[in-house]
C-alpha cells in the first residue's frame, strides 16, 4: 500500500499514520520526525532545519526532498509507505510523483484528514500543556495553520483531480477516525482486487 496523509497540524496524522502502518505493513514515514531527527544532529543543515521548524515555517523543498527521498526509495522496495506530512507543497507533490514514476510505483490514495481550525488549535494547545513540542505555542500554532491553508491546502484539489483523494472527518475520537479511514480504504479497488 502506498498512501499519503494530507492534514493540517493537530488533525492526528501522526497517530493515524502509525495505525495505518501497523494495519497495512507499509512503512510510516513522518516528514516532521525525520526533519527533527536531522535537526538534532546539530550540523549546519540541522541548525537551518531547526530554525524553520521553530518558526512554524516550511523547510525548503530541496532540503525536504534530500532528507526524505532515501526513506521513500527504501520503503517502496519493501512493501510500501504511509507518507505523513509529505508532500506539503505543490513542488513537493510533483517531485514525489516523479520519484514514484522513477521507482515504477503509483500512489494508491491521498487521505485528507480535516477538522475546523478551532478544534485543531485546542488540540495543539492541549498537547503543549502535556509537555508537547516546542512549536506548540499559541502564535506558532496560528502561523502553522496559516502556512497549511496557503501552501498545503492546494494539494486537496491537486489529488482530487487525480482521482485519489479520500476525505475523512478528523473531528472525532481517534478510534472513530481510524475506523472511517480503514473502511474508506477497504472500499478502494486496489485493496479489494
Ligand atoms: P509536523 O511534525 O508534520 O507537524 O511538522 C513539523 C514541522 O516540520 C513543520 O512545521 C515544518 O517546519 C517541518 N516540515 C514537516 N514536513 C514538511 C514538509 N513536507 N515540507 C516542509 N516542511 C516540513
Amino acid at each position: 500500500m502506498r498512501l499519503l496523509l494530507l492534514a493540517p497540524p493537530g488533525a492526528g496524522k501522526g497517530t493515524q499514520g502509525e495505525r495505518l502502518a501497523a494495519w497495512s505493513g507499509a512503512r510510516h514515514i513522518a516528514a516532521g520526525d525525520l526533519l527533527r531527527a536531522e535537526a538534532r544532529t546539530g550540523g549546519g543543515l540541522g541548525r537551518e532545519i531547526a530554525a524553520y521548524q521553530a518558526r512554524g515555517d516550511l523547510v525548503p523543498d530541496q532540503i525536504v526532498l534530500d532528507v526524505l527521498t532515501p526513506a521513500v526509495v527504501e520503503a517502496a522496495a519493501e512493501g510500501g509507505y504511509i507518507l505523513d506530512g509529505f508532500p506539503r507543497t505543490l513542488p513537493q507533490a510533483t517531485a514525489a510523483a516523479e520519484l514514484a514514476a522513477r521507482l515504477g510505483v503509483t500512489l494508491d490514495a491521498a487521505v485528507y484528514l480535516h477538522a475546523p481550525d478551532d478544534v485543531l488549535t485546542q488540540r495543539l494547545l492541549d498537547r503543549a500543556s502535556q509537555g508537547g513540542r516546542s512549536d506548540d505555542v499559541a502564535d506558532v500554532i496560528q502561523h502553522r495553520l496559516r502556512v497549511y491553508a496557503q501552501t498545503t491546502g492546494p494539494l486537496v484539489p491537486y489529488y482530487t483531480e487525480r482521482g485519489i483523494l479520500v476525505a475523512v472527518d478528523a473531528d472525532q475520537p481517534p478510534d472513530s477516525v481510524t475506523a472511517d479511514v480503514r473502511s474508506r480504504l477497504s472500499g478502494l479497488p486496489f485493496l479489494t482486487s
